[in-house]
């Protein structure tokens, strides 16, 4: 697109929204007929089991994002009010500075093969390794498609794990996922090995699936705040102060990874993707040096500025998944202009940053509830009964008053429906 910086789109009632970014994304009719008309519950019930119905989302774009020299507006799914617009402020706070810059490690992920009852597990690590090429070869077996797109697996680790109930040996299979997310591809390949792994270790097999700690499938992104765009140096140092608590101190990191994952969640979901295989990742990534701690780093540089960073494991794929088969998330697929799993996976580790700058920014400054209230009060005035034009009303009258509540809102709205 020419420019993600789409002043006013706010203003604009959604069907014209949608509109703007059809034409800035070059989608076709059939595109955005797919995208309005939504999940069937025909198409749902191939999806899940027992379907009786599909739940709906809201689905917005977040705007003003340069990533790696490219404009792109963002698709984000969230029930969540403030989300999409904070996300929105913190990429148009990254713009002064060129906006956001990737890298990442590749799509690889593991499976693990867990052997028991080995009586020399020490030796039997080391016959998996004496047998990898071997076990390379016939787990690549399984899935020609996934080597004929370069990818399958790369390599073998194994591990001596001590329990509670005993030793065992786990074999790591390290698979090149390409554009797939890869868990059914790395549990076939897994399973298929299983009975050799058996007779190299003289064990019993039991588990065999892919680790959602994807250590090997990182994204990272990284954006310079400018001092004066973001309110200056008391700013820059509050913000560090906020992320420093977040580094080292538990409760405080929970509630600041949750602020990233509001906006990761939200663009692996409008893409199809899995949510809970990348939550999972992401939270077990911020616990591998012993201490859980926080997914960004945030710093000032000579210039005075805010040196904002993430980097975490995102496992998300274009093909398999719900991703080619839900009609919202083809469209999405198409508004990102997705080369890659890999580049989807950057895009949304910069969904993160922004997403997580904006809270801090907002807790250093202002305190973060009158924005997220002031969106919340749509909400309130929704439940107090408010319809059309009234919902607007109410809420910009109790925004105003700073008193957000139900109660407040039904007396609003019958002072003006008198
Ligand atoms: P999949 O098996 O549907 O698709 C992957 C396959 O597509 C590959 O094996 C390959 O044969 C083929 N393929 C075609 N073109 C490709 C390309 N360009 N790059 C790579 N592969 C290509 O799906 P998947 O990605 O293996 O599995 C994802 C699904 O597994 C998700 O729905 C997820 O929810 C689910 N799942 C997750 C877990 C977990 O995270 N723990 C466990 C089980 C299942």
């Amino acid at each position: 697109m020419k420019s993600s910086r789409i002043p006013g789109i706010y203003k604009l009632p959604p069907v014209e929204r949608l509109k703007v970014i059809a034409k800035e994304t070059g989608l076709s009719a059939d595109d955005v007929g797919q995208l309005i008309a939504g999940l069937a519950v025909e198409q749902a019930d191939r999806m899940a089991e027992n379907v009786i119905g599909t739940f709906q989302v809201p689905l917005g774009v977040a705007t003003n994002f340069i990533i790696d020299g490219l404009e792109l507006a963002v698709p984000m799914a969230t029930e969540e009010p403030s989300v999409i617009a904070a996300a929105s402020n913190g990429a148009r706070m990254a713009r002064e500075g060129g906006g956001f810059v990737t890298s990442s490690t590749g799509p690889v992920m593991r499976a693990q093969i867990q052997a028991v009852g080995i009586a020399d597990p020490f030796g039997a690590r080391q016959e998996i390794l004496n047998h990898k090429d071997e076990l390379i070869k016939a787990a690549n077996e399984k899935d020609p498609m996934l080597v004929k797109f370069g990818g399958g697996v790369k390599d073998i680790e194994a591990y001596v794990i001590e329990s509670r109930v005993g030793t065992m040996v786990v074999a790591h299979l390290i698979v090149d996922c390409r554009d797939a997310m890869g868990a059914n591809a790395v549990n076939t390949m897994a399973e298929s090995l299983a009975p050799r792994i058996e007779q190299i270790t003289g064990g019993r097999v039991y588990l065999r699936i892919i680790s959602n700690l994807a250590d090997l499938r990182l994204a990272r992104a990284k954006a310079v705040f400018k001092a004066q765009e973001i309110g200056g140096a008391e700013v820059v140092d509050g913000i560090i102060q906020a992320a420093a608590l977040a580094e080292v101190d538990p409760y405080r990191a929970a509630t600041h990874n949750k602020g990233i994952m509001n906006g990761v969640t939200a663009v692996v979901l409008a893409t199809g993707n899995d949510t809970r295989a990348v939550e999972a990742g992401a939270h077990a990534y911020a616990s591998m040096r012993g201490r859980y701690t926080s997914l960004t780093r945030y710093e000032k540089n000579k210039d005075g500025d805010l040196v904002g960073s993430i980097e975490m494991p995102v496992a998300v794929g274009l093909v398999g998944g719900a991703t080619r088969v839900h009609p919202v998330a083809k469209t999405v697929v198409k508004i990102l202009g997705l080369k890659s799993a890999d580049h989807l996976s950057r895009i949304i580790a910069c969904v993160g940053l922004a997403q997580n700058f904006a809270a801090l920014r907002a807790l250093a400054s202002e305190g973060i509830q009158r924005g997220h209230m002031t969106l919340h009060a749509k909400n309130v005035a929704v439940q107090a009964g408010a319809r059309c034009d009234l919902v607007e009303m109410v809420a910009a009258r109790m925004a105003a008053e700073r008193r957000i509540n139900v109660d407040r809102a039904a007396e609003i709205l019958k002072e003006l429906e008198k």
